[in-house]
């Protein structure tokens, strides 16, 4: 609730620009239709219209969260980023220094991706610890809701990651699955430091 957050569109990805090193690329996956895109836009629109109307797939956001400033760089993915083969490096499956990976709430079929998602890139990323928040969207949808809270929460607990439902169309915790991502990342960071 104490957070608040600038953005800025940008195409840079921030792979080679000095001045970006510090910014965390969050990457969004899942299956279309899931919200990615609707998440990534009502995140911008609470904090920047020009940003926001310009609805870019990537996109840098500063917030302020817990009394500190971090620089994300947000990429939405698509079918047509999804295509790049995982061996490039500029797959998204290889891009993100975090992720958010989604599934619908109403679509059981997303959230088996959502696990195939997170196999995949634990099989790419074997090395690393990334953060990594998964997101059951769409709670609005009350009555054609086909996977639990407790199933995800399950779910998260199975492939070690945060959790946390969303609702796009009502706005709801949207903001603070964005400062769930920092202070994720911010954990990491500290247990690498010492
Ligand atoms: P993407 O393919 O993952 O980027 O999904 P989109 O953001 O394009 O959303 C796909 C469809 O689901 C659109 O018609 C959205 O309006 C709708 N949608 C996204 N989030 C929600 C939500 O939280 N609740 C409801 N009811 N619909 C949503
Ligand atoms: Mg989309």
């Amino acid at each position: 609730a104490a957070g608040s957050a600038h953005c800025s569109g940008s195409l840079d990805s921030g792979v080679s620009d000095g001045r970006n090193e510090a910014h965390l690329r969050v990457v969004l996956l899942g299956d279309p239709g899931v919200g990615k895109s609707s998440l990534v836009a009502i995140f911008r629109r609470e904090q920047d219209r020009e940003a926001a109307e310009q609805q870019l797939e990537v996109f840098d956001c500063t917030l302020m969260v817990d009394g500190k400033e971090t620089t994300l760089l947000v990429m939405d993915t698509d079918e047509r980023n999804m295509k790049k083969a995982i061996e490039s490096s500029d797959s998204p499956m290889r891009l993100g220094n975090a992720y958010i990976i989604v599934y619908s709430v109403t679509d059981r079929a997303s959230f088996e991706s959502a696990s195939e998602l997170r196999i995949q890139l634990r099989r790419t990323r074997q090395a690393e610890n990334i953060p990594i928040i998964l997101v059951g969207n769409k709670t609005d949808l009350v009555r054609s809701r086909e996977v639990s809270v407790e199933e995800g929460r399950a779910c998260a607990v199975v492939f070690d990651c945060k959790f946390i439902e969303t609702s796009a169309v009502l706005q709801h915790n949207v903001q603070e699955l964005f400062e769930g991502m920092v202070r994720q990342i911010r954990l990491r960071r500290e247990g690498a430091d010492t």
